[in-house]
């Protein structure tokens, strides 16, 4: 198969490993930068062009678009499924990913474990919402962050209103969020292919910090996981129209639940921490799925 990677940089980890497998796999692998694809948008013969070239003959692309190009990045991903170009990842579900608040209430209609969370327009609910998800502490997440960046553990009460109100002021959009002290600065990344978890690593922040994301600090080990866990997560991947996917799920009192659902999983965190080999999975998977035109949405919604 001819293959395309949308990724900003060939040399990150990620890209390259995807590469790597690929062409031991057989196929012919294509990294095109995401930002340097344009494309002529008309109803006779749409097209994808890079270089200076119109692009022919791509039975399959791989998106890994980075939270700060989604708007662009989506819109490419969107032309080359209207060409008919088997995405391993729809455009739309990405799109739905990178909405926190969307995620939470789309995996909250499928009955998915998940913190309890709160979202509201007016400082006057202020009390009444950190009521609600059961007081303080509690976690306060603006709706587009990544990396742990805009996540914030507010201890009491008053620390909560004031920064709930200072947000809100800043006009920046946030949730309100359970504390799942229990927990204990430790979530459980499950890397989804597919219908099958095909890798998963436990993530523990570190010393004094509650956020497990590896860019602060965190470090990662393989975990095994009980069905439970496993099932969440096949589920909240299916939920967001996914099919490779990282969820990031908490170990709760009340089992588990789901924080997030990532589009662009990281590869590295997750192969360095099991050994697993998860770059081969994914493109396993497209070899069993592979269709011209076998796209569930086409790019509409
Ligand atoms: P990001 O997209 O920035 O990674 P997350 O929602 O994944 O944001 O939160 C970052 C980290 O903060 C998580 O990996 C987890 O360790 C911690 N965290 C987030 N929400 C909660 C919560 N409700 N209770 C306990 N810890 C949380
Ligand atoms: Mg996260």
């Amino acid at each position: 198969m001819k293959i395309a990677i949308l990724s900003r940089n060939p040399r990150l980890y990620s890209t390259r490993r995807l590469v790597e497998a690929g062409e031991a796999r057989g196929h012919e692998m294509v990294v095109l930068d995401t930002l340097h694809c344009y494309m002529n948008i008309n109803s006779r013969e749409p097209s994808m062009h890079y270089q200076g070239n119109a692009l022919h003959g791509f039975d399959a692309v791989i998106p890994r678009i980075g939270a700060s190009i989604t708007f662009y990045g989506t819109a490419v991903l969107r032309q080359f499924e209207m060409l008919g170009v088997y995405p391993l990842n729809e455009s739309v579900a990405i799109s739905r990913s990178r909405d926190k608040l969307r995620s939470m209430q789309l995996l909250s209609r499928k009955g998915i474990g998940m913190p309890i969370t709160g979202f509201a327009h007016s400082p006057d609910d202020i009390p009444d919402l950190i009521q609600m998800v059961g007081g303080a502490p509690l976690v306060i997440k603006l709706l587009e962050g990544t990396q742990g960046i805009g996540v914030v553990l507010a201890e009491t009460r008053k620390a909560a209103e004031s920064v709930i109100e200072a947000f809100m002021g800043l006009k920046a959009n946030i949730m309100v969020q359970e504390f799942i002290k229990e927990a204990g600065g430790a979530d459980i990344r499950c890397f989804v292919v597919g219908d099958r978890v095909v890798a998963a690593m436990k993530r523990q922040a570190a010393e004094g910090e509650f956020r497990s994301n590896l860019h602060r600090g965190g470090t990662a080990k393989l975990v095994k996981i009980s069905p439970e866990e496993r099932s969440t997560a096949v589920r909240a991947a299916r939920t967001m129209g996914l099919n490779v996917a990282g969820v990031d799920i908490l170990r709760s009192n009340h089992g588990p639940v789901v924080m997030e659902v990532n589009s662009s999983p990281g590869i590295q965190g997750i192969e360095e921490a099991t050994g697993i080999d998860v770059a081969s999975k994914i493109m396993m998977f497209i070899e069993k799925t592979a269709r011209t035109h076998n796209t569930r949405t086409r790019g509409q919604g």
